[in-house]
């Protein structure tokens, strides 16, 4: 059966209730095919919403340790061109960072006009990492719901798309990547004691994503569930969520002055 993937806004998340295995019955080769193509219209539409340069998309990517954050980004700026492009990865914030509020940040890395930005991690973190780990109180965290949906609907209003996914995979899935982690030399640099320790508040995380994802959920800005045990079929959702993002938009190229025509010698 296909789920729907959109949080219904005003509803509460259950992550149980959306299968992380879910593929559409599809096969790994026709999904590929499929992504391709919806990378190919990525980068047409891409090069439109650069060439319009009045309205900007920033597609934000949530998810546990391992749930396939990077992959995704490979797989979009695949199909789009960098100059389009923006990605901006968020950790543990600095001592600048720190010493103002938790929006500030995030705030700088908003894509200007025409571009689209890729938040691996984002404002997010600041109402789950720091619930999980206990880095400031209940009550500080829990006061930042409002904010984060007041900036999201002042950056709506200004003509920022969001597109908000939370990668899903299941604990038994998550167990087997960082195994693979633990083995591959070419991937261990990824693993810290950190990531392990975050492994044994998996119920922690689960349920401050459901209260972030219920919480903060305008229609201006809604999530998404993205199945992602299966990394291909991972590609297909986002790559298919940002190319309709990117048609509602329509974006058009600006009107051309014909009277340039003439002043070619
Ligand atoms: P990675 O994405 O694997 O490079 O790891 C980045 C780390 O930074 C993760 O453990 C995040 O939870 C952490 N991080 C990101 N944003 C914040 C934040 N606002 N406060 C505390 N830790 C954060
Ligand atoms: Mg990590």
């Amino acid at each position: 059966m296909t789920q729907p993937l959109q949080v219904p806004s005003g509803t509460r998340c259950r992550l149980s209730d959306f299968d992380p295995d879910e593929h559409e019955g599809l096969d790994r080769q026709t999904a590929e095919a499929e992504t391709r193509r919806h990378c190919e219209a990525l980068d047409e539409l891409a090069y439109r919403l650069f060439a319009e340069s009045r309205r900007s998309v920033v597609l934000v990517l949530q998810g546990i340790d391992t749930s396939g954050k990077d992959g995704t980004i490979r797989m979009v700026a695949s199909g789009v061109s960098p100059q389009c492009l923006d990605v901006a990865s968020f950790k543990a914030p600095s001592a600048l960072e720190l010493a103002h509020d938790f929006l500030w940040r995030v705030h700088a890395r908003i894509p200007a006009h025409g571009r689209i930005g890729i938040f691996n991690r984002s404002h997010y973190e600041d109402v789950i990492v720091v619930r999980v780990r206990k880095l400031v109180p209940e009550q500080v965290w829990r006061a930042r719901y409002a904010p984060i949906n007041a900036f999201e609907k002042l950056l709506s209003d200004a003509g920022v798309t969001f597109v908000k996914c939370f990668l899903h995979i299941s604990r038994e899935e998550q167990r087997k990547r960082l195994a693979d982690r633990l083995q591959d030399p070419t991937k261990q640099w990824k693993l810290g004691p950190a990531d392990l320790d975050d492994r044994l508040l998996w119920d922690d995380f689960q349920a401050a994503y459901e209260d972030a994802i219920s919480a903060c959920n305008m229609p201006e800005a809604p999530w998404h569930i993205v199945p992602a045990n299966r990394k291909w079929y991972r590609n297909l959702v986002v790559a298919r969520l940002l190319r309709q993002a990117l048609e509602r938009l329509d974006p058009r190229f600006p009107p051309f002055d014909p009277t340039l025509i003439k002043r070619l010698d």
